[in-house]
This record gives C-alpha cells, sequence and structure tokens, in this order.
C-alpha cells in the first residue's frame, strides 16, 4: 500500500485513526473542524495558485528551491505534522530534490512558534525509514488498536465510530 502524508500524521497522532483511514476509512469530510481547516487553507491559498503540489502520491502545500511547507489550522500536533513534512522532505529527497522543511500553523493553541523548521539530517531519515517500515507492518494488520478514550479523541472525525 502506498503510504501517504496523511497515514504519517495519524501514525505519531493516534495509530488507530492511522490503521482505519489506511484501510479505506475515510471520516474527515464530516468533522467540521476539519472543514473549517481547509476553508482557512483555501482562503489562505487564493491568489497563490500552483503553490501546491503532487509528487508521486504525495501532496505538499508548497514546494519552492529551499522549503517544502506544511501548512495547518493549529498546533494542537506538533510531532504530527512535523513528521508528516518530514516523510515529505524523504520522498522528495528520493526524486534528487533535496529541501528543508517548514510548518506554519495558522492559529497557535499551545504558544509553539508560528514557523517551524526542519532538517532531515542522516540520524532523523534513519528514524524516519524505521517509522515507515512499522507503520507499513500496523496498517496490514486484521484490525486496528482499541479505541481509547484521549482528550485529543473529542475533537477527532472518527469520534462516533469510536465510541459511540
Ligand atoms: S476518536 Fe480517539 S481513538 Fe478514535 S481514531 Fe480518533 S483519536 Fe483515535
Amino acid at each position: 500500500m502506498k503510504i501517504t502524508g496523511t497515514m504519517v500524521n495519524y501514525y505519531i497522532h493516534c495509530r488507530r485513526q492511522c490503521w482505519l483511514f489506511a484501510n479505506g476509512m475515510k471520516l474527515e469530510d464530516d468533522s467540521e473542524d476539519v472543514r473549517i481547516g481547509k476553508i482557512m487553507h483555501e482562503l489562505q491559498s487564493e491568489g497563490k495558485r500552483n503553490r501546491e503540489v503532487a509528487i508521486d502520491g504525495i501532496k505538499v502545500d508548497k514546494l519552492t528551491d529551499q522549503y517544502v511547507t506544511e501548512i495547518k489550522k493549529s498546533d494542537a500536533d506538533v510531532e504530527a505534522t512535523k513528521w508528516q513534512t518530514l516523510y515529505y522532505m524523504y520522498v522528495l529527497k528520493q526524486k534528487g530534490m533535496e529541501r528543508k522543511g517548514m510548518l506554519q500553523f495558522i492559529e497557535r493553541n499551545k504558544g509553539t512558534g508560528k514557523t517551524i523548521e526542519l532538517e532531515l539530517d542522516t540520524e532523523t531519515e534513519q528514524s524516519l525509514v524505521k517509522m515507515l517500515n512499522e507503520l507499513e507492518d500496523y496498517i496490514g494488520q486484521e484490525q486496528p488498536e482499541m479505541a481509547v478514550r484521549e482528550k485529543k479523541c473529542n475533537r477527532c472525525a472518527y469520534y462516533a465510530y469510536c465510541f459511540l
């Protein structure tokens, strides 16, 4: 199965969500948060056409000579966004396009900087490759992990599926 940036994000955010998404359960459109995020994203991208780029199954928000940029509505899960973007950097590197990473958050919840820069150094790349192998094994399993209710579940598009 082709790994996507969303799968990598979900694998860090919630492994159960990753499995459900990878195995065809895509509930994101039902989430008000996701809908608002898309609208804000579209508004921000107005007049900036051709900045969103699709390469080899990945879709990056913005690609320049120096950076691949991922834009998110909030900084609620910086770690998941970080690994998603590192994955894009890794795929681009395989294509001969080495780029630094940049995370941009439209809203700030936890005081994290609005913009974060990333480097794909050797150690990080090794960790990423290990994680991708684990992710691939995991989504090929028969069942996802059991749902465990946490704070992050309250705003999750999969909440009803997991708990109602
Ligand atoms: S509701 Fe919670 S357990 Fe279920 S997919 Fe979302 S974050 Fe994961």
